[in-house]
Parts: C-alpha cells; structure tokens; sequence
C-alpha cells in the first residue's frame, strides 16, 4: 500500500508568543495551515482548517482532496462569523494519497488486497496561500506551488526579483486565504506517487529564514522525516525564528500493507491550542518553548509509531539549549572556585611567622601560616642560629607566642628587635650568677700577658 511516512513539527519559533501554524499528518494525508487574523483569529483559523480536512477526508461524500479543502474553507468562513474572529483565515497547502475515478477518497479499496491497486493510487496536491509544497527528488529540491501572495505577484509581473521579494516588507501579505468568504479558488494537482520521492510542506517561517540550498542540504543529509523536519525547525530558529515555523517532511512508502493502519491522524502543534481540538490525537510538540505540565500528552505519544520516544526527543532538543547553558554555569562555578582558591593560596602563602624549626630547634622566619593551611605548608625562609632556650623567658614566651607578620621586613625587625634586647639581658644575667654565687673578679677577664 502507498502511503505517507511522515514526521513534523510545528514551532512557535523565537519571537512570536503564540503559533498560530497548524499541521496534519496521516498515512494518507498530510497538510500545512498558517493562519492569521487578530487576537486567537490565526491559531483558531489554522486549527479550524486542519480538523475540517481531516474529517472531510474520512468522510464518503468527499471525493477529491480539493472538495475537502472547500469544506476546510466553509468551516473557517461559518467560525468567523463569530464578531471577535472576524477577518481570520488560514494558508493551506495539502497532499493526499487518494484512488481517483469514482471512488471516494476515503475508499478502503486503497489497499491492493480489497481490490485497489498502486497504479490507481495519485497523490492529490492543493494550495491556497503562502504555506509551500517541495519535492526531493534525486537530491534536487523542486517547489511545486505557487504563492499566492503580494511578493509573488510582482515577480510574476517582472516588477521586482526573488531576491527583492524574500526582502521586501510586505512578503507576508497573502492574496489568497481560507476562510475569508463563502468561495475559495483552491490550486489543485494529481502526481504519481512514486516511492522514494520525498516532499516537504512548510510555512513560511521555514522558507524566510533558510535559503531553498540548505532546506534541499537537511532533507537529503537526515533519512529519517521526524528527524530532518526537527533539523529544519531548528534551523530555521537559528536563523531568527521570526514568525512560527511548521515543517512537514512525508516520503513516499509502500509497504506492502504491513504497516497498514499502526497510527491514525495527529495534529501538530505547540501547546497553546490542543485543548480546542477535542476529539483529536493531538501531538505536542514543545521544540522552541518550555511548556510546564504536559504530562496529559505522554499517552497520546507513546501511541505514535512516527515520534521517537518522548525521551529521546527531550534529549534532542534539549541538548543544545542545555549545553551552553550549563556550560556557562560550569564556567561561573569554576570561576568562583578560581577566585577562592586563589585567595586561599594568597592568604596562605602570603604571611610570615616566626616560630622554632621543628628541624633544627632554631628560632626561624617561615613564609605562610603557622600550622600550613589546607595544602600549603609553610616554608622555612631564615634561620637565626640560636636555639629557643638561649633566650630569656620573656623573649622565649614572644617567640612561643608564634608572632605573625604581613612581611618579611617586619619578621626581621622583630628578629632584630630580640636579638637586641637577648644581647642587653646578658650583662645582667653574667651580673645576676656573679652576686650569687661568685666573687665580681671572677668574671674580669683575666688580664692580658
Ligand atoms: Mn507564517
């Protein structure tokens, strides 16, 4: 059976604060909407427009992928009805596997078995806007819709160039929306749907910030559609993220039926707006926004056969944000380990004492702190040469009393200090022994020859 294998996502992007982009995506339909219209009118519109094309193309009655858009067009007109949603609609471009002839598209008889058959099968192509269809074939990137837009039509005419209109001010006025009247003119194509061919469907938030070499470059470098359409998402976020991007990427497949029927619909977008589509298997998808609380959506995931685990994705996506992030957090936290480690080398290294070398049991001048501090031991810097107990008690006790200093100069001075007042005590002590226990002559030296 042909059929899509497709992967999307639709992302807010950088700068806006609500996608107002919506996408569909089935095994045999997939659609872009980018809707606009002021206060909720554009995500209302788009979201509107999808749920209409994907009832329509369950529903018999329905024949031909561009009968289903006609009815996305009237449930957008009937909703803007409503006076605060008036004047919003909604860009769509689609692309369907449909049986043609007298068959409904929603048709079982599209599996080969019940009677169908491949070379029956086309893939039904719309477009109403300035969302666009490519498709990858052998590596080429071709675009197969027409804008319908202002910019567009001045280069049709030859009044300004491609490049004038990727830059021109006014590229996002479309000339033709879903939604803002009773009829719509729908561009409509049938292609063979040939297996291998891969095809893309974005908004313009994807085109506008990524030149067509670097969309063609992604889409031929990632095999897988989940994949390349998170790349080109992201890549389009790297280039500015200016206005919402949606990315649909859906190869063509057959797999002989039997993968037939493994997932349903789903509907794409950020969170802002899954709670309107009742009734939807709605996928989040939270690439560019921190969305709190969607646990609600891990059931509906794990259901999909076209996502990779939530987990894996988180990791996907996450990774990047959280490596320059965490990155610079490392960096302010070594740095302030750094500044602190090179104080408490500062500090520990930068003092001096005088203490007795534990060595030599001479009264010394040390670099550091007494007693080290964490690794930095300190280090002996001059000896005096006279041992602790040649000194006076009162000299003794300073020296015992571990003195620091903030240089070496002024270890010294003290050093010089005792020395000074060692050398004036020794007349009284020689005086001190001399009165108790000998004669003054005895300490006369004794005359010369
Ligand atoms: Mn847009």
């Amino acid at each position: 059976m042909i059929r899509f294998a497709a992967g999307a996502v639709s992302d807010v992007g950088r700068r806006r604060t609500v996608n107002e982009d919506c996408a569909l995506v089935s095994e045999r339909v997939v659609a872009v909407a980018d809707g606009m219209g002021g206060h909720a009118g554009g995500e209302i519109a788009s979201e509107v427009a999808v749920d209409a094309l994907r009832r329509a193309m369950a529903d018999p009655d329905v024949h031909t992928l561009a009968d289903a858009v006609v009815r996305a067009n009237t449930a957008v007109w009937d909703r803007a009805g409503e006076a605060q949603l008036r004047g919003m609609g909604t860009t769509m471009c689609a692309l369907a596997v449909v049986v043609p002839d007298d068959e409904a598209v929603a048709d079982p008889s599209l599996d080969p078995d019940a009677g169908g058959d491949a070379g029956r099968v086309r893939l039904a192509m719309t477009n109403v806007g300035d969302s666009r269809i490519y498709r990858l074939v052998e590596g080429e990137l071709e675009r197969l819709t027409e804008d319908h837009s202002l910019v567009e039509g001045l280069v049709r005419e030859g009044r300004i160039t491609t490049e004038e209109a990727a830059m021109h001010p006014h590229r996002n006025v479309v000339t033709r929306v879903l939604g803002i009247g009773e009829f719509v003119d729908i561009d409509a194509w049938e292609l063979d749907p040939v297996v291998g061919h891969r095809y893309l469907l974005c908004s313009d938030g994807l085109f506008n910030e990524l030149d067509e070499g670097r969309i063609a470059a992604t889409l031929r470098r990632l095999a897988d559609p989940q994949e390349a359409a998170h790349e080109l998402v992201s890549l389009a976020n790297q280039g500015g993220g200016r206005d919402n991007i949606t990315v649909v990427v859906a190869d063509v497949v057959d797999d002989d039926g039997e993968i037939a029927g493994t997932f349903g619909d789903r509907v794409v977008r950020t969170r802002a707006t899954v709670a309107d589509l009742a009734g939807f298997t709605a996928i989040v998808d939270e690439s560019a926004v921190v969305v709190p609380g969607d646990d609600d959506l891990d059931d509906a995931t794990s259901e999909r056969s076209m996502l990779p685990p939530r987990a894996e994705r988180r990791r996907e996506r996450g990774a990047p944000r959280f490596t320059w992030r965490t990155g610079v957090f490392v960096l302010l936290v070594l740095g302030v380990f750094a500044v602190a480690a090179g104080a408490v080398a500062w500090y520990g290294q930068n003092g001096y004492f005088v203490d007795v070398d534990p060595d030599t049991g001479e009264v010394a001048v040390f670099q550091g702190r007494p007693g080290g501090l964490l690794w930095f031991d300190p280090s002996l810097v001059e000896s005096t040469g006279v041992q602790l107990e040649e000194l006076t008690p009162v000299l003794r006790e300073r020296i015992e009393a571990v003195p620091e200093f903030a240089s070496l100069d002024e270890a010294e001075a003290f050093l010089a200090n005792v020395a000074e007042q060692q050398a004036a005590s020794r007349p009284s002590t020689t005086t001190t022994t001399s009165t108790t226990s000998s004669t003054s002559t005895s300490t006369v030296p004794p005359a010369s020859p």
